[in-house]
């Protein structure tokens, strides 16, 4: 191990004994005490020394062997310390892309602040490289969401999307102003290769015709339509069920931006449990839902604020990567909604409906950790989740899910 501090973390002396890493309280720890030696020792802790060097420098310091090792122990245990050449063979291969790991940087200083482990957050990194996400729609929020993800270092983002670039489509970060009159999926396509120009081609066309391929890692469902986007309709992510594919719904409708849920398959609410608890709440839902959907074609475009849109397609970004990288986030049994003009982001919980045949209220009692496991590939380097969502109103206790690749 090549030990090196956090450097995404800021350091300061509380007092003549304490360093504080970290400014904000999510990811903040103080450390002591500290003697003035070991506090010029840290700054040897850069990434470039081993440990044999590291100990004959601490000797010139009248740091003892066993001091140092503590030091750096105690470092580890704490979430703090890194390995400047950990990782294993995939993060080797990424550092010797100097190009992507340049772009990247800064992804991976976030990525260090929730993979405690030494070398954990290059190794996310080189992982990320190895999915595969599907996007489904191509109108303001999907084609910047599909970029975003590309951009962080998904290794493959595949859009899908009928029908031509309209003026309305055009977003930046999305699709182009030059792009309309454009195919939506090719320009889509050509924002997310524009994202990461340093991202290696691995398939063609053709390989990925089947829309609904069990091997996508994740699949956002951010559909142009806002009835879609509203009230989803579960039929169009049967497929996604049968298969296991985790999914996750994102758009705008009208003036309020949206986010979830995302859907594990047979443990967390999916469309159609949202659509029996609206149904159980109001008995005009599904009237109202025929309604707008049998509807006229819009002649116009819907309401759907830049502003929003973006904020949307980013979020829902986040919570694809924190999905991606590991974690189960708040997303799942849960909406993010946001509305103009006050833009204050409220939570409403989507709890598994007992008689939806997706069967996730049968795993509320805690059995859900050894159900369908064996349909669910493993991510190589995808851990449990670190810790139940305290913020959604989803208390569910972390447990070992993990996704397709
Ligand atoms: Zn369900």
């Amino acid at each position: 191990m090549h030990p090196v501090v956090k450097p995404a973390l800021r350091r300061g002396w509380r007092d003549l004994n304490t360093v504080q890493f970290g400014m904000t309280p999510a990811h903040a720890v103080t450390l002591g005490p500290v003697d003035t030696a070991t506090g010029s020792f840290l700054d040897l802790l850069d990434g470039t020394r081993g440990l044999p060097l590291l100990r004959q420098e601490g000797r010139r310091m009248d740091l003892p062997e066993d001091h140092v090792d503590g030091v750096v122990d105690r470092l580890e245990r704490s979430g703090l310390l890194d390995d400047g050449r950990g990782g294993g063979e995939a993060a080797d291969a990424l550092r010797g892309r100097k190009e992507v790991m340049d772009r990247l940087r800064p992804d991976l200083a976030a990525l260090s602040l929730t993979a405690r482990a030494p070398g954990g957050a290059v190794r996310r990194l080189a992982a990320r490289r190895g999915l595969r996400v599907q996007v489904r729609g191509a109108g303001r929020v999907g084609a910047l969401l599909a970029a975003v993800l590309s951009g962080a270092g998904v290794g493959e983002v595949d859009v899908r999307d009928g029908g031509c670039v309209e003026p309305w489509d055009v977003a930046p970060g999305g699709l182009p102003a030059d792009a309309v009159g454009e195919r939506r999926e090719s320009a889509a396509r050509r924002a997310v290769r524009g994202a990461a120009p340093d991202r290696a081609v691995r398939r063609t066309a053709g390989a990925a015709s089947a829309p609904d391929d069990p091997g996508h890692s994740l699949v956002i469902l951010a559909p142009r339509d806002d009835v879609a986007v509203h009230a989803p309709d579960p039929s169009s992510a049967g497929a996604l069920m049968a298969s296991g594919t985790p999914h996750l719904y994102a758009g705008v409708v009208e003036g309020t931006g949206v986010v979830g849920p995302l859907v594990l398959p047979g443990e967390s609410a999916c469309a159609e449990c949202l659509h029996r608890e609206r149904t159980d709440r109001d008995a005009a839902w599904p009237r109202l839902v025929a309604q707008w959907r049998s509807g006229r074609a819009r002649r116009t475009a819907p309401a759907c604020d830049l502003a929003l849109a973006t904020t949307v397609a980013g979020l829902a970004a986040a919570h694809a990567l924190a999905f991606l990288d590991g974690a189960v986030p708040c997303a799942a049994d849960s909406r993010w909604e946001v509305s103009a003009p006050h833009l204050t982001w409220r939570v409403r919980a989507v709890r598994p409906h007992p008689g939806c045949p997706c069967a996730a209220a049968v795993d509320i009692g805690g059995e859900r950790a050894s159900k369908d496991a064996g349909r669910r590939a493993t991510m190589a380097e995808q851990g449990p989740s670190s810790k139940p969502c305290r913020q959604g109103g989803t208390a569910r206790p972390a447990r070992t899910w993990r996704a397709h690749v």
